[in-house]
């Protein structure tokens, strides 16, 4: 018996934990523990991808609710013993999963992109940029705790109907939990989400300056392409981290990424390499974007990308 953590991001669940929820369900795992204020629609919405049980973790207002939810969590497991509980790759997962191991005792394993839950509890992880996969067993006593990143799994709807919902009493968690949200900022974004976008056009360090960026954002526009960055040019303030792919950044999975300018560090494939096509615009052949594109074009983006955007422009 395995669990889901899916945590509540603006009144729905968080897509990442349908992504897993989508995954589990195929082995018999349909319990989620849902945290954040909950309503009709966001429990319809875990029914519809699976869910047959929620666990209903309400974070008190103002409250990160974090450590309260691992201390209600731990009471959960010490009734009904669940062999695994799965995370996304989130901060606040990770924030709860990490309280977890220690209240419990026990491992977490993190960056997974696979998990198999028959018999024992497996997890599979990247290793050398990717270019390796481990896979690792868990030993010993349960719940294992695993934290998966997004976009391991795609989120497919089950059409199934409304789970039966628990609300769960959260414990007083002292000091641990007296951390307080003072205020939340959404950044705004035009245009498709990176996450979520089928075309994706990024830049790296390559462009050379903030105004070259708005070659990628060209390009972008007639493709309803999102934009995408290297942390290079996060780092040097040219956008901002929203846009960064990468190991500290998003992982993408659009049919098609356009890679202006970017060298194609191991740290920025392990985020995009999954792209159905990757096309490579570089003015080094040798660039190691080009051992994972599967079209390239040596040259200068600079008047490369003025070509591509006029001609489709024109079309
Ligand atoms: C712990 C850790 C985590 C990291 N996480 C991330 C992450 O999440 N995402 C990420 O992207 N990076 C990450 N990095 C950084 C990563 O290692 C690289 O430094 C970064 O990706 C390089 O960015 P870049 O490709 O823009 O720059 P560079 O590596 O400098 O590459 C620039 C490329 O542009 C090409 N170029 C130059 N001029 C032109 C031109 N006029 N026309 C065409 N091509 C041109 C060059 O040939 C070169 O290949 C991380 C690093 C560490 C240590």
């Amino acid at each position: 018996m395995a669990w889901i953590f899916i945590e509540e991001v603006s009144g729905a669940p968080a897509v990442v934990g349908l992504e897993i929820l989508s995954k589990t369900r195929t082995e018999g795992a349909t319990t989620v523990l849902y945290f954040g204020k909950g309503s009709d629609a966001a429990f319809a919405t875990l029914g519809e991808f699976g869910a047959t049980d929620v666990f209903h973790l309400v974070p008190s207002d103002g409250s990160t609710g974090t450590a309260a939810a691992a201390a209600a969590i731990s009471d959960l497991v010490a009734q009904h013993q669940p062999d695994a509980i799965l995370f996304g790759q989130t901060y606040t997962d990770r924030d709860v999963a990490g309280r977890l191991s220690t209240r419990l005792d026990r491992t977490m394993i993190s960056n997974g992109i696979d998990v198999s839950l028959d018999g024992s509890v497996g997890v599979t992880t990247e290793i050398f940029g990717g270019s390796q996969l481990v896979t690792t067993m868990f030993e010993g006593p349960g719940p294992h705790l695993v934290l998966i990143r997004p976009k391991s799994f795609p989120a497919e709807s089950a059409g199934g109907g409304a789970p039966t919902v628990t609300t769960v009493p959260m414990p007083d968690a002292g000091h641990a939990g007296s951390a307080r949200v003072t205020g939340s900022f959404v950044e705004k974004t035009e245009g498709p989400k990176l996450e979520e976008a089928a075309v994706i056009v990024a830049g790296g360090r390559g462009l050379g300056s903030v105004e070259g960026f708005e070659l990628v954002e060209r390009l972008a526009a007639p493709l309803k392409a999102a934009t995408g960055a290297t942390r290079a040019i996060v780092d040097a303030g040219w956008v901002p981290y929203s846009k960064q792919v990468g190991q500290t950044g998003k992982t993408v999975k659009p049919d098609v990424y356009i890679a202006c300018g970017l060298s194609g560090a191991m740290q920025h494939l392990v985020g995009m390499k999954d792209s159905k096509m990757i096309i490579a615009i570089n003015k080094d052949e040798e660039a190691p974007i080009f051992a994972v594109a599967d079209l390239g074009i040596v040259g200068d983006v600079h008047q490369v990308l003025p070509k591509l955007i006029e001609a489709l422009e024109n079309r």
